[in-house]
């Protein structure tokens, strides 16, 4: 049949939409969403006939063609209203992955966000008086108590916290910074280019790897506006260094009346070294060395949901609360949830490891996991067929989102490796983390060395990573 003819073979949209077969789908989607899925597929169609498609002309003269529409209509729906964020396993052996969403939450925090969100609350309301209330109420206590600052406030991230403290303290004015501590943040956080947009002069001191106390007095001249110190996250400087510390810029900022903020990235609550993990500074020791203002994120070492948390004097504090900035950055109400429902479960730092999915993978010990490793061996190198070859490694994680960059946790790895011909190793090699990327929940692993590695350190459901295992099996 010539393709003008076959072409006027198609259905109209009414007709498809008319169809039995899709009412169901109409039910639960709309007519609207149906009617463009169903101009879609009936164009690509069209189109396919049009450029003489063998496939699309079998299609068309098969006898199930109305069903093969139909199904392919269903499909472009589910596709359109399925899930955007997919839960994945989380295989890379980077526990706290800023490209996988941070840290996962605590089932009280989870629940308390469901609760917040599903209808009105006293958000800004204070059920006692019976009047407005203010949002950072619910926080503010408990981080005081948490941190032993005067005051605190939280708001959409540690960027925007920075953003607000430099703007709110220092614009049109200079803030006097070490060269060594100029730092960039994966996701374009870069310190120079913050100040700019915080309205603030950047005033670079010392060199890259060494500052003293003198190069900040030679600094200081009368558009200082504060000193700065950022926490250099995610690089160490190794060598011939020297930084000033916490306590001597402290001193220096009272002799010389400005305010001394320090930017922490992931602080931290407690100490880790108490959990058997690598020191990383916390808010209350930089507190204790006379910081005026700390700024720190919600969800990096503290394991709980995206914000930045603002803590120090409290005339400071409410400064930065009055700068209309804060209002565009404050966070909502499933945040404030979360958080404090978090920060509810520092009150017990002993329990902690076993509460905070966060703490509890980092400090999940190398033997638990290589007991995981061993018992899934077997049906892992069984479900994923003759085409590669699994085997245990030993193998390091990280903290991630830039905390204790050079520290690594012993963990142990599944490494499947493709056993391909000659030049396709890497082709193969691909194609299987394509594979698994693909899953129901995809998973996701590293490469190293020609195989690919999944750390089984943040692996908790194993039933259900070994179902679809099998299920991903490619056909014999
Ligand atoms: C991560 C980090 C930031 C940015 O924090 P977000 O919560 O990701 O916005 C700022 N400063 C430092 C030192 C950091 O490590």
């Amino acid at each position: 049949m010539p393709a003008n003819k076959r072409l006027r073979t198609l259905p109209s949209v009414d007709r498809v939409l008319n169809a039995p077969e899709l009412a169901g789908l109409i039910e639960r989607y709309g007519v609207q969403a149906c009617k463009l899925a169903a101009q879609d597929e009936l164009a690509r169609l069209r189109e396919a006939l049009r450029d003489g498609d063998g496939d699309a002309e079998a299609r068309v003269s098969a006898a199930d063609f109305q069903d093969g529409l139909y199904a392919a209509v269903q499909h472009r729906i589910a596709a359109e209203f399925s899930a955007l964020l997919k839960p994945v396993f989380n295989l890379s052996g980077t526990v706290v992955h800023t490209n996988l969403g941070r840290s996962a939450l605590p089932a009280e925090a989870v629940e308390a966000m469901a609760t917040a969100a599903a209808g009105a609350c006293n958000l800004e309301y204070d059920l006692e008086a019976g009047h407005r209330g203010d949002r950072d109420h619910h926080l503010e206590a408990t981080l005081c108590e948490l941190t032993g600052a005067e005051a605190a406030t939280v708001v959409n991230n540690n960027a925007a916290a920075v953003l607000l403290v430099l703007n709110t303290l220092a614009a049109g004015r200079e803030v006097v910074i070490s060269r060594g501590e100029l730092v960039e943040i994966g996701g374009s956080f870069r310190m120079p280019e913050i100040m700019q947009s915080a309205n603030c002069i950047l005033r670079e001191t010392g060199t890259t790897n060494r500052t003293h106390l003198r190069d900040y007095e030679n600094a200081i001249n009368e558009r200082t506006a504060l000193l700065m110190k950022v926490h250099t996250s995610n690089y160490e400087v190794r060598g011939f260094t020297n930084s000033v510390s916490g306590q001597e810029l402290s001193q220096l900022a009272r002799e010389k009346g400005l305010p001394y903020v320090h930017d922490l990235g992931s602080g931290t609550l407690v100490d880790l070294v108490r959990y058997g993990l690598p020191h990383e500074p916390t808010v209350n020791e930089a507190l204790a060395e006379g910081v005026d203002l700390v700024t720190f994120s919600g969800d990096k070492l503290l394991g709980g949901p995206q914000a930045g948390i603002i803590v120090g004097e409290r005339d400071l504090v409410d400064r930065v609360r009055r700068n209309p900035l804060k209002r565009a950055l404050r966070v909502d109400k499933i945040t404030i949830a979360a958080l404090r429902e978090v920060l509810n479960l520092y009150k017990d730092p002993q329990r902690l490891p076993a509460r905070l999915p966060m703490l509890a993978d980092l400090t999940r010990s190398a033997a638990e996991i290589l007991a995981l490793g061993e018992r899934l061996l077997k049906p892992a190198s069984e479900a994923l067929g003759p085409g590669v070859e699994v085997a245990l490694t030993e193998c390091k994680s990280q903290i991630g989102s830039g905390a204790l960059p050079l520290e690594r946790l012993e963990s142990t790895a599944l490494q499947i490796t493709p056993i391909a011909s000659n030049g396709g190793k890497d082709a193969a090699l691909q194609q299987l983390a394509g594979r698994l990327r693909e899953l129901p929940r995809p998973v996701i692993g590293r490469i190293r060395d020609g195989s690919l590695l999944l750390d089984l350190r943040c692996l908790r459901d194993e039933e259900r990573f070994l179902a679809q295992l099998r299920e991903s099996a490619p056909p014999d």
